[in-house]
């Protein structure tokens, strides 16, 4: 008989690069190798398997896993002069968009591993051991991967759950769709099935994710009404599960932001009051040119609808400065709609050129200098209106989800509806619980409060 544990007293180094759909990749990755026996190490140092979960989305991401490889090969090379060995397998989008490249120039690697070949590891760790060279896989089969996936441990209060993969939008700055393949949405059964065993486990918070959440589409559960389901009537049916209290989405196209999503936002009150809807930029002749399918005012007039059905939702977004073509004047447009909007948070990027999409070959890139000096400006604004938001709780009462132990003692840190990190004094019994805080400070990257006295809630 087959030892079950053939890895008995390895260990696992997992290290995640950009997204959240990586953070849950990774946990996944884990939760694929423990039954073989392997432990989680801290470090590369002392890890028998180092995975490097990897992000394609801007240069500097890809390069930096080749950076981290040049430090395992040494860690490998050590080991080998006394015997032993690390394994290094490198999975995520790089692994998609490189391939065989990265064996070239980095022969040490012993695994790469598409985003959707992952639940394959196991097999590919014993082949690699067996044939003692590199192996690849890249295949594009989401529905497997899920169906291969072991049933998940919960974590702590709050977990990641993927409901949607890949893009079909086809921007022309972006990657994912070649490196994620097709938009593909996982079925209603096994969205609730994964969602129930981690409310069973005490997860109250769950983030739904996909590289566009809100294009996800199903057919309903057996015996309920309606031809397809999109995400709005997914989280009214997920809120119908006892013990999960608070819902999140993200990643949302303004493209798909339908009315159903809309009303359930302003009804449902497990659904958070927060958005992220990237818009990337201000100015209609670069939105075209990214190919992004709405203009500014398109994106102005949803966000009141928005608003309309939800007045306090806290909005986020991404924002690319210095996309081909783009002028100080369309730069400009883009501070415009951060004006109209009022963003509660958001991420900026400097356009990155990506080899092999339509952005990279078009004329009038943008130089870095001005790329810079738009991004600090951007930046600027963004980060008033963050701080500003976060000024706008102080003498509130919110309800946070304490989620981990703080840096100071005593300290517990959870999260307001509006996703900011609380920090408050109160006992370490509460871990998991939801109670009210008065809010009555700001840090740089947090709000500060204390517990109301006497309203410990469950
Ligand atoms: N699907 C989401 C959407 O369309 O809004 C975004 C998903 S993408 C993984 C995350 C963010 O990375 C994008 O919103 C964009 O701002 C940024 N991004 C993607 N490609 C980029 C590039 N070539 N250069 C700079 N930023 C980029
Ligand atoms: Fe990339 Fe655009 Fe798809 Fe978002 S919608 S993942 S930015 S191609």
């Amino acid at each position: 008989m087959t030892d079950p544990r053939p890895n008995q007293g390895k260990s696992v180094f997992v290290r995640t690069y950009g997204c959240q759909m990586n953070v849950y990749d990774s946990e996944r990755i884990v939760g694929l190798l423990k039954p073989l026996g392997y432990s989680v190490a801290e470090t590369p140092d002392n890890a028998d398997l180092v995975v490097l979960n990897t992000c394609h989305i801007r240069e500097k991401a890809a390069e930096k896993v080749y950076s981290d490889l040049g430090r395992l090969k040494r860690i490998k090379n050590s080991r080998n002069k006394t015997g032993g060995d690390l394994k290094i397998a490198v999975a995520g989008c790089v692994a998609q968009a490189e391939g065989s490249e990265i064996t070239s120039r980095a022969p040490y690697v012993n695994m790469v591993v598409g985003p959707q070949a992952y639940h394959r590891l196991p097999e590919l760790l014993a082949r690699a051991a067996r044939e003692k060279g590199e192996v690849l896989d890249t295949d594009f089969a989401v529905e497997e991967k899920f169906d291969r996936l072991a049933e998940r441990k919960a974590d702590g209060p709050t977990a990641f759950l993927t409901i949607q993969e890949g893009c079909d939008k086809f921007c022309t700055f972006c990657v994912v769709p070649y490196t994620r393949g097709a938009e593909v949405s996982r079925s209603i059964d096994a969205v609730v099935a994964e969602a129930r065993s981690l409310a069973a486990q005490g997860v109250r918070e769950i983030t739904l994710l996909g590289q566009n959440v809100n294009a996800w589409a199903s057919a309903p559960p057996a015996g309920m009404a309606g031809s397809a389901w999109g995400l709005g009537e997914l989280c009214r049916h997920l809120a119908k599960i006892d013990g999960l209290d608070r819902i999140r989405f993200t990643t949302s196209h303004p493209r798909d932001m339908d009315d159903g999503l809309i009303a359930a936002l302003g009804e449902e009150e497990k659904l958070m009051p927060y958005l992220h809807l990237p818009v990337q930029a201000g100015s209609d002749k670069i939105l075209k040119a990214m190919n992004r399918g709405h203009t500014a005012e398109h994106y102005i007039r949803l966000i009141e609808r928005i608003r309309a059905a939800r007045p306090d939702i806290a909005l986020s977004g991404d924002f690319i400065v210095g996309f081909p073509g783009e002028t100080s004047e369309d730069f400009k447009e883009t501070l415009a709609v951060v004006e109209e909007v009022g963003y509660a948070s958001a991420y900026s990027f400097k356009y990155s050129r990506r080899p092999g999409t339509p952005g990279a070959a078009m004329q009038k890139q943008v130089p870095e200098e001005q790329k810079s000096e738009h991004l600090a400006q951007l930046q600027a604004l963004l980060e008033r209106q963050r701080t500003e938001f976060n000024q706008k709780q102080v003498g509130k009462s919110l309800p946070v989800l304490f989620e981990k132990a703080g840096r100071k003692h005593g300290q517990l840190v959870g999260r307001s509806p509006y996703l900011q990190s609380v920090h408050v004094s109160a006992p370490e019994s509460m871990l998991g619980s939801i109670a009210p805080v008065s809010i009555e400070g700001v840090t740089p990257n947090a709000l500060a409060g204390v517990l109301k006295e006497g309203e410990y809630a469950a």
